[in-house]
């Protein structure tokens, strides 16, 4: 007992003391003014205070890369607290990781303290049955907080006081060879966190990097633990991979990796229909682009576009069972929603946002009488447009309708009373049945107005 703790003590303490190899900016090339004002500043304010600051992480990673880095995080040696003290602009957040966002204008650098990496001494970390880690908020050296990290490029430290990159895990080599390997035993490193194997394929692709072969291989075996991951989480990293401007890239790589069951479910299904892969890729070709062009992207319009075909199966399964068209969409949305809810929660947010994209969706089938005037007024209207244009594009309608409501958006209003189509024979007498089947629904009430106040 005795001696498994002094090993450990030693064996420890040896591996803290090993020094990092030391970067000059002569060989790396990042000079300070890259870093963003408000991290420069966050270090300089605890360097001043006495304690070691970093920057680290994606940030350096990328700009080494000569990428755009998306935020900017900080190491410190100072507690949460210290450095709370230090910036009068700054909160505590978190539970499972206690961080500190320091705030400048607008800029926030998230600030974390070094912390210990996974060991057996279980007193600072709780772990679920799987052994997944569920807090670990064990403070640690820098160099075990190098070793906790995940991928040995996004474990650099830059000093912006002196322009040099402290590297514990050959980061620099990896980065240089461009290599995503996870520092430590991969398989052990996957348990204690899934999520670590959907960063595995999103960074390979967005950095353009191979995964090392350590780091690919027990990710197929090990892909079912993604299944234990809360769904806000898993939730949160999906809406990255598919945001990060890479989604094909990503897609591709997670089914090549067996990654793709259980996320998003039915997403294999999906993409095992050929009308229902076109749909996706094209949608998230098209999401692809307005991330690389900075253009704004709508979550609730991907998500919708990733689960349409199964709303539009539903849909079609609940009016072959002579349910009328808008409950049976109501039918159908919900049964998606709640589908996707057991595994990957989309928050309510955008769920209603989906809801409304396909909701109009049947609007635009509705091309005669009054109807198509009042879609014109919907907030929703371009979004659900795009999405038409999508359908269109991928062959799932016919491209006339498209080119219909391009020309009826742009039209005068003497023009589009004239392209209206003829009313579908028998809709009237029709409509009127179901309303009296559906009870209560007032005389004024038409399935369109329904939809409208939905
Ligand atoms: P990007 O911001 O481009 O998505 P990133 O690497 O910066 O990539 P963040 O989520 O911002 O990703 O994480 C910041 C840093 O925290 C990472 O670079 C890595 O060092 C560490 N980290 C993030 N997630 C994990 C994880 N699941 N396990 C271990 N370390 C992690
Ligand atoms: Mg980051």
């Amino acid at each position: 007992m005795i001696k498994k703790l002094l090993d450990k003590v030693f064996s420890r303490g040896a591996k803290a003391s090993r020094a990092p190899t030391v970067v000059p900016v002569s060989r790396h090339g990042l000079t300070r003014e890259r870093i963003s004002r408000c991290a420069r500043r966050t270090c300089e304010g605890l360097q001043e205070a006495g304690y070691e600051a970093y920057v680290v992480g994606g940030a350096v990673r990328d700009l080494l890369l000569d990428l755009e880095p998306k935020d900017f995080d900080v190491a410190t040696d100072a507690t949460p607290e210290q450095v709370h003290a230090v910036f009068r602009r700054s909160r505590i957040i978190g539970r499972r990781f206690r961080l500190v966002h320091v705030l400048c204008g607008q800029e926030m650098v998230e600030t974390s303290t070094f912390r210990a990496p996974h060991s057996d001494d279980a007193t600072h970390q709780v772990k679920d049955e799987h052994g997944r880690l569920l807090r670990d908020n064990a403070f640690g050296t820098q160099q075990e907080d190098a070793l906790r990290r995940d991928f040995t490029v996004n474990a650099l430290y830059y000093n912006p006081a002196t322009e040099e990159i402290l590297d514990f895990v050959d980061g620099m080599k990896d980065l240089e060879a461009r290599r995503l390997r996870i520092i430590g035993e991969a398989r052990s490193r996957y348990r204690e966190d899934p999520v670590r194997m959907l960063r595995a394929v999103r960074l390979a692709a967005k950095l353009r990097m191979d995964l090392d072969p350590g780091t690919r291989a027990p990710i197929p075996e090990m892909a079912e633990l993604v299944q234990n991951v809360p769904g806000a989480r898993l939730f949160e990293e999906m809406l990255k991979l598919l945001l990060s401007g890479h989604a094909v890239a990503c897609i591709r790589q997670l089914r090549a990796e067996g990654l793709h069951h259980g996320l998003l479910p039915m997403l294999d299904v999906i993409l095992e229909q050929p009308m229902g892969e076109r749909f996706v890729m094209l949608a998230l070709e098209r999401t692809d682009e307005r991330v690389r062009a900075d253009k704004t992207v709508s979550p609730g319009f991907l998500f919708a576009a990733l689960l349409w075909h199964e709303v539009l199966a539903a849909w079609n399964a609940a009016q072959a069972r002579g349910v009328a068209p808008v409950p049976a969409m109501h039918e159908a949305m919900d049964q998606v929603l709640s589908v996707q809810a057991e595994r990957m929660s989309v928050p309510r947010r955008f769920g209603t946002d989906m809801k409304e994209i396909w909701l109009m969706q049947w609007r635009f089938a509705q091309r005669s009488g009054k109807r198509p005037f009042r879609v014109l007024e919907s907030p929703k209207l371009r979004a659900s447009f795009d999405f038409l244009l999508l359908r269109c594009e991928s062959g799932e309608l016919d491209a006339e309708v498209g080119q219909w409501w391009e020309r009826f958006q742009n039209a005068s209003d003497e023009e589009r009373s004239r392209m209206l189509l003829p009313a579908p024979k028998g809709a009237g007498a029709g409509r009127k049945r179901r309303r009296r089947r559906q009870g209560g629904a007032g005389e004024s009430s038409s399935a369109a107005e329904q939809v409208e106040q939905s």
